[in-house]
């Protein structure tokens, strides 16, 4: 097979100024982001499991989506009734890959709908074997004073409340074998000024990746995992996630010297989630562009 230069894999891209209302359709971002609808091959990785992916319609979560379902999984997407034109694409992808889609929108700032999204999937599925929560808020503001406290509300909710409360729904359903995967982010190491709240949920996340495999590796045989990364193209920039100047650069400052594609991630959410990585657990997987992380 040919080499890829990962420097070159995409284009640097530049894109136009541009504002969505929080969380933003990535169908109408430009470019729109590339989530391996036309590329990722699957090879049988993940036959006949059963996963529940939050944040499922957009981004780096839908390019897990479409991969696991490639990769053989029924998959479950949680997203906000809002995002259904984004859902739509992802539910007919893993339709199309012959697999069970089960779209289950709702706000996961709410305790019940934590619950109600996990006994949905588990109903649908008939069981869960792999959780991601990637489900995120990301909203920029210059500095502490300028978060308001329904702000700093929201992010919690939607970032560490949603991941806890969904992961302990989840928790008695799964049995040993199976993987459960938090979205971090190389702010957790790095946070900007411009996103403090945001970057707090981001450590919790690698936190409570490896404070629970602690306990359900060697109580009930399940794997945590976070997956951190850097700077990827997708909807969450241009809805308030950063301030216009850093859109049309975005990325560029990374080492490899562009912003990454979600569809790169997917393959790092396949690892996590099949057995490939039975001896991985409490462990964040970096995908930086080349950024250093402790
Ligand atoms: P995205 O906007 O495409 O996906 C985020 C999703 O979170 C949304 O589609 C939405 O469905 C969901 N969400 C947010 N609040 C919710 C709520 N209250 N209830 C239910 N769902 C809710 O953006 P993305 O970049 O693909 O983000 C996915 C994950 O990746 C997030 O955890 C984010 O923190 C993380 N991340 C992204 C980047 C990046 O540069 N894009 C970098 C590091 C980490
Ligand atoms: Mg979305």
């Amino acid at each position: 097979m040919a080499l890829t230069d990962p420097r070159k894999k995409y284009p640097v891209i530049s894109p136009p100024e541009q504002v969505q209302e929080h969380p933003g359709l990535e169908t109408e971002a430009t470019p729109v982001p590339d989530i391996g609808l036309d590329t990722y091959v699957g090879s049988g990785k993940l036959e006949g499991r059963k996963a529940l992916i939050t944040g499922g319609d957009s981004g780096i979560g839908a390019a897990a989506a479409v991969a696991f379902a490639r990769e053989g999984a029924d998959v479950a997407i949680a997203y906000l009734p809002e995002e259904e034109q984004d859902a739509r694409r992802v539910i007919e992808a893993i339709e199309e890959a012959g697999r069970k889609a089960v779209a289950i929108p709702g706000d996961l700032q709410d305790l019940e709908t934590c619950n109600a999204t996990v006994e949905k999937a588990v109903a649908e599925l008939g069981g869960l074997d792999v959780l991601v929560n990637n489900a995120s808020r990301q909203i920029f503001h210059e500095g502490i004073e300028k978060i308001s406290d329904e702000d700093f509300d929201a992010t919690m909710k939607s970032n560490i409340y949603s991941s806890f409360r969904v992961t302990k729904a989840a928790v008695p359903h799964m049995p040993p074998g199976s993987s459960i995967i938090f979205t971090s982010s190389i702010q957790a190491y790095n946070p900007s000024e411009t996103l403090l709240d945001y970057a707090m949920t981001k450590a919790a996340m690698n936190n409570l990746a490896k404070g629970l495999s602690q306990d359900l590796l060697p109580n009930k045989g399940i794997r945590v995992n976070a997956v951190a990364p850097g700077p990827f193209w997708t909807v969450l920039q241009p809805s308030h996630g950063q301030p216009q100047e850093k859109i049309t650069t975005f990325g560029q400052q990374s080492p490899v010297g562009r912003a990454g594609q979600p569809a790169e991630l997917a393959a790092a959410y396949v690892f996590l989630a099949s057995d490939d990585s039975s001896y991985v657990s409490g462990s964040t997987l970096s995908a930086t562009g080349g950024t250093q992380t402790p």
